[in-house]
């Protein structure tokens, strides 16, 4: 057995003579799947496209969206770049974004004084601890805490450099998208 429509939510297209819609279906391991939204109108399909922003609805973690008709003219999101930034190691921009340098210096102290993975407790910083190597483990196939703890001293002593730069980026890339929404069409789907 295939998908099955369960329902059609639909709301006016932007210029009023067409509909926005999208379609609900089902199965029958109750999974559920929306497709579209879609632009009912060939005006508005010609002048816009459709785009979609998730966010998290509820602290559960469930998903909801919101869907924007935006320009079809509407610039791209242009990234400034950064030599810094850029030549850093992935690895070290990707500590940076997600820890605080204090998480990141407690971490390499357990990192120094800790023989392998399972001997690091793990509660408080031995937590953060584990979560890292297990990142690290999952990109480059391997958990020596040596190799990690050199990866968290890069981040530690580039830290203050590039937390600005990445902090100055994530914000230019929301203003962006506050921009682009304000200068859309917002669906009430
Ligand atoms: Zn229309």
């Amino acid at each position: 057995m295939g998908w099955e429509l369960m329902r059609t939510s639909e709301c006016p297209c932007p210029c009023g003579n067409g509909r926005v819609y999208i379609d609900s279906y089902s199965d029958d391991w109750n999974r559920f799947e929306d497709r579209g939204p879609y632009i009912d109108c060939a005006k508005c399909s010609e002048t816009y496209q459709i785009e979609s922003f998730s966010f998290m609805a509820k602290s559960d973690g469930t998903m909801a969206s919101t869907h924007y008709c935006v320009g079809k003219g509407y610039p791209k999101y242009a990234e400034q770049p950064n030599h810094e930034l850029e030549s850093a190691d992935p690895f070290t921009r990707y500590l940076i974004s997600q820890y605080s340098k204090e998480t990141l210096t407690k971490v390499a102290e357990i990192l120094l004084n800790s023989s392998t993975y399972n001997k690091i407790e793990n509660k408080g910083y031995g937590a953060s601890a584990r979560e890292i190597v297990r990142k690290y483990k999952s990109r480059y196939n391997t958990q020596r805490l040596k190799i990690i703890l050199e990866s968290i001293n890069d981040a530690i002593s580039k830290y203050d450099t590039l937390s600005v730069i990445i902090t100055t980026r994530k914000a230019e890339y929301e203003a962006y998208v506050a921009n682009k929404k304000n200068a859309s069409y917002r669906l009430h789907l």
